[in-house]
């Protein structure tokens, strides 16, 4: 075993020599990102995969991640992948539904699946066909991108006890959430990532979502508002990755198993660290701000939301036949695999709590 080892490190270093660095052509490409750079861990998938194929194929591709302090230009991403500005971009699906909204199936919906439902659905269930015949059109390639797994349903400065709680309040959430929310009467606005804590504690607006404890810690949101709302609208948000289709094409084969590979493992990667920095930055809120108060919004309210997203669904599904082919697939697969969820998940969850080792 060890003598075939060592022949075959020999014969390896020997292909190495022969595909002297030299002698090969580089390949360069850039990556736009909708994120600061220094935003993780959404910025960590690019910065990753960058440098997993620069590590894989000994220094002879290499990705330069660019933020958005560099291009300036967070929501224009699609195009400058789609233009061949840059090759690569790392952003959300959701982020495009005025060009398509079949793009919101492969970020996440309201009531949608968990993150394990979500991945099962697209590499092993018709996510991953449908993902790619929306993105076709657009002359890219689309791929996951790393998951945040279910979202806090965010910050507010007041109790929601009722229906009419909502009515009037100013909250800043994005998507098919914001659609759903608009229904109840609530003012949704869109406001920059950079100018919500200060809307916040001012009180231009009631309320905003932004991600979980992981992210949220470092807006600082807990210092301005104190009722923490449980998630129903982002489930399994998942980050995605672009690639423009004519630049892939052109890749030699190892190369575009190096990247696709690199991304599965970015995207794995983001999912575990947002998971991990969630479960410190929720402990380090709870010690700190002891006022932290953690509210599910009551039954009357939850089903007035589920009512207005069903509502929302019904409304694209009449007039956009692929909305309503993606959304019955999903569905149908989601109640399939939420059977499945409850009796693995669900129930060892309420299990530990039965038994005392959580609270
Ligand atoms: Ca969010």
């Amino acid at each position: 075993m060890k003598k075939i080892l060592k022949v075959g490190l020999i014969a390896s270093a020997a292909a190495m020599l022969l595909a002297s660095p030299l002698s090969a052509k580089k390949i360069r490409w850039k990556l736009a990102e909708t994120w600061p750079s220094t935003l993780t861990p959404l910025a960590s998938p690019p910065a990753e995969v960058a440098r997993l194929v620069k590590e894989m194929s000994d220094g002879q591709f290499i990705i330069k991640v660019e933020g958005k302090e560099k291009h300036k230009a967070p929501l224009g991403i699609l195009d400058m992948v789609k233009g061949g500005q840059y090759q690569m971009g790392h952003s959300g699906s959701y982020y495009w539904k005025g060009k398509d909204i079949n793009t919101v199936w492969f970020t996440t919906v309201p009531f949608g699946m968990t993150p394990s439902e979500q991945y099962a659905w697209f590499y092993y269930g018709n996510g991953k066909k449908y993902m790619k015949e929306v993105y076709d059109k657009f002359g890219v390639y689309s791929y996951p991108g790393g998951n945040t797994g279910n979202q806090m349903g965010g910050w507010f400065r007041k109790e929601i006890k009722s229906v009419d709680d909502l009515k009037g309040l100013k909250m800043r959430i994005p998507g098919l959430a914001g659609e759903v929310m608009a229904k109840l009467g609530v003012n949704v606005v869109n406001i920059p990532a950079g100018e919500l804590y200060t809307s916040l504690d001012r009180g231009t607006i009631d309320a905003l979502e932004w991600v979980g404890p992981g992210m949220d810690i470092k807006m600082g949101f807990h210092k301005v508002a104190k009722y923490y709302y449980t998630g129903w609208h982002e489930p399994a948000s998942e980050m995605q990755f672009l690639v423009n289709k004519k630049a892939f094409d052109k890749l030699p084969k190892k190369y575009q198993v190096m990247l696709e590979t690199a991304m599965k493992a970015a995207s794995m990667d983001m999912y575990i660290e947002n998971f991990a920095e969630s479960v410190d930055a929720w402990a380090k809120m709870k010690k700190d701000y002891p006022d932290i108060q953690v509210k599910t919004f009551p039954k009357p309210v939850m089903l007035a939301l589920k009512k207005a997203a069903d509502e929302v669904y019904a409304g694209y599904s009449a007039k956009n036949p692929k909305f309503k082919e993606i959304y019955q697939d999903y569905t149908a697969y989601m109640k399939k695999a939420r059977a499945w969820s409850m009796m693995m998940q669900y129930n060892y969850l309420k299990l530990s709590k039965e038994l005392g080792i959580t609270k």
